[in-house]
């Protein structure tokens, strides 16, 4: 396996004292024993309930390469002969790493924030990337403090584009971040009340957001949602930043990158998108109104990249939604027959809630099958809680829901807005809500499943999977 980092490039990026026979190089950089793989670095970061140190033993067991460590926690380490770099902070070394990645890459770099759509939208920009180049992007959703300086790390030198997720729950966490991305892209993909505990307003939400076009490399390019209703305060921001470049993406007219056509399926769709003079049909692996928004803003920023996007387009007939963001399960029934679980339990917030109901009306049921939406609470509200659940009303209507079943404290609210009460079921919790659920199911039902990830509704789906 080729070397990811030098010894000696790596010590000097940080800065740091190597101690003891130091290996040429490492193959890669881990800050977990649990997934390191051997040649790693192990960076023993200290989080807020861990301190990487006391895993030094596991990483070495783990077969780490060599181990980065506090010069304050090295007489706790005393045993430990292995090779080390000593610095006096190792986040701020992992940052460092981070910055001198970025230093040497070669690669496009595309910056993706928002309050909806980044995983996927990265993805998705892996995949559509991959046809054309080699690509390094996030895992996960490793968008915050740590998870991006780590994904820089792990950049090699000579790939040719990188895709970052870039996330936030405070103000100035995108512009900390994106200083050490330097994007030569940066994408919104959309505003939404997400997080509203720490900010006032979505309007609030939308200028944290537009940080990320701070750190634009000069020459760079905005790309954002022109059918987002904040697209005008991102649009001024990036104006007031100085952004020459500035691009849109969506249905509107005057979108730089269109949508001309479209037809949702059940399982894919197929779009015409007008961009840079051309008309580009293809077909979308995965279904959804808001999955042809993330595609038109993957060709958007592919084609930003240089790419060719007639040959990129193509590879997006694969895509296949995330695992708790939209993806899809067709089961058999003892009974006979399927049943389709579409797994939406990773998140929720009012905009990705409506995404998911439309996912759910678009789909095809079968004579005898049923929409059944499994709903739990959307956390993170503050006092604005009650309201947007209640709001969930007119989209649960538009869905074409045929029944309802709702878990949690806040979301219980809705029970009463709904115009066809009797849909409706409510229990306190995800676990009480379970055998109701499993009792319900019948071969041709179709079941959305969605809610915040700490409400727990991924034990549904986990149990939907386990019976059929
Ligand atoms: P997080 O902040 O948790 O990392 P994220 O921004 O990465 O979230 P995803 O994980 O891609 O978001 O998607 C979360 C959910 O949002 C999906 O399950 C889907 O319901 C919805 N979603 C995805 N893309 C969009 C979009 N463009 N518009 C509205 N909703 C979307
Ligand atoms: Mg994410």
């Amino acid at each position: 396996m080729s070397l990811l980092w030098r010894s000696q490039a790596l010590a000097g990026a940080m800065n740091g004292r190597p101690v003891g026979a130091m290996p040429e190089g490492v193959t890669g950089i881990s800050i977990d024993t649990r997934t390191l793989k051997p040649g790693d670095a192990f960076f023993a970061i200290k989080g807020e309930r861990f301190d990487g140190h006391d895993f030094a033993t596991a990483a070495l067991k783990a077969g780490a390469g060599l181990l980065v460590v506090a010069e304050s926690r090295l007489p706790a380490l005393g045993r430990i002969t292995a090779p080390m770099i000593v610095v006096p902070d190792v986040m701020v070394a992992l940052e460092a790493v981070g910055v001198a990645a970025r230093a040497r890459a070669k690669a496009k770099i595309i910056g993706v924030t928002g309050s909806v759509g980044k995983t996927t939208t990265k993805e998705a920009l892996r995949c559509a990337l991959e046809a054309v180049g080699t690509v390094h992007a996030s895992p996960q959703s490793f968008n915050n403090h740590w998870g991006v300086p780590l994904t820089l790390a792990r950049m090699p030198e000579d790939c040719d584009y990188a895709v970052f997720e870039i996330g936030m729950s405070n103000p100035g966490e995108i512009r900390q971040l994106v200083k050490y991305v330097r994007p030569h892209i940066a994408l919104i993909t959309a505003i939404a009340p997400a997080h509203l505990g720490a900010f006032k307003s979505i309007e609030d939400i939308a200028r944290a957001k537009a940080e990320i076009f701070e750190g634009l490399e000069p020459g760079g390019h905005a790309l954002i949602n022109r059918d987002d209703r904040q697209w005008k305060l991102l649009d001024k921001a990036a104006r007031d930043l100085g952004v020459e470049h500035i691009w849109s993406f969506g249905e509107h007219a005057r979108a730089t990158f269109r949508l001309a056509g479209c037809q949702l399926g059940g399982e894919s769709s197929r779009i015409v998108v007008k961009m840079a003079g051309q008309e580009l049909s293809l077909t979308v692996g995965a279904p959804g109104r808001h999955m042809v928004q993330n595609v038109l803003a993957v060709l958007g920023a592919a084609y930003l990249a240089g790419v060719d996007v007639t040959k990129a387009a193509p590879a997006l007939a694969q895509f296949e939604a995330e695992r708790g963001r939209g993806r899809r399960y067709a089961l058999g029934h003892p009974a006979g027959g399927e049943i389709i679980v579409i797994d939406e339990s990773y998140n929720a917030n009012p905009v990705s809630m409506k995404a998911a109901l439309d996912l759910l009306g678009t789909a095809s049921v079968p004579p005898g099958g049923r929409r059944i939406a499994v709903l739990g609470d959307m956390l993170e509200l503050g006092v604005h809680s009650r309201k947007l659940h209640e709001a969930l009303a007119g989209p649960i209507a538009k869905s074409g829901a045929d029944i309802i079943l709702l878990g949690g404290s806040e979301i219980g609210a809705l029970a009463a807005s709904l115009p066809d009460e009797a849909a409706a079921q409510h229990r306190p919790s995800a676990d009480e809500l379970k055998p109701l659920l499993m009792e319900t199911v019948r071969p041709g039902d179709v079941i959305m499943v969605k809610s915040s990830k700490s409400a727990g509704f991924s034990k549904l789906v986990e149990a939907l999977l386990e019976k059929f």
